[in-house]
């Protein structure tokens, strides 16, 4: 079902994925990775994985910049 969609980015309305009639808005990886780098970076940490990276829907993973070592 999910082929009859067409997600395009609510920021910059790029095609994210899929071809089909229907039109749901997502967010792209670089809308993505702006978005992310304007969050807090305490918040950030909580949402990461142990690695350091937030996987978003799409798959996609991000690297959470660190500009310290807080381990
Ligand atoms: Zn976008």
């Amino acid at each position: 079902m999910t082929e009859d969609v067409t997600v395009v980015c609510a920021w910059c309305n790029e095609r994210v994925s899929g071809t089909g009639p229907l039109i749901s808005h997502g967010i792209c990886v670089s809308c993505a990775e702006s978005f992310i780098a304007r969050l807090p970076r305490e918040y950030l940490r909580s949402i990461a994985e142990p690695d350091g990276t937030v996987t978003l829907f799409s798959g996609h993973r991000l690297v959470i910049p660190s500009d310290d070592c807080a381990k």
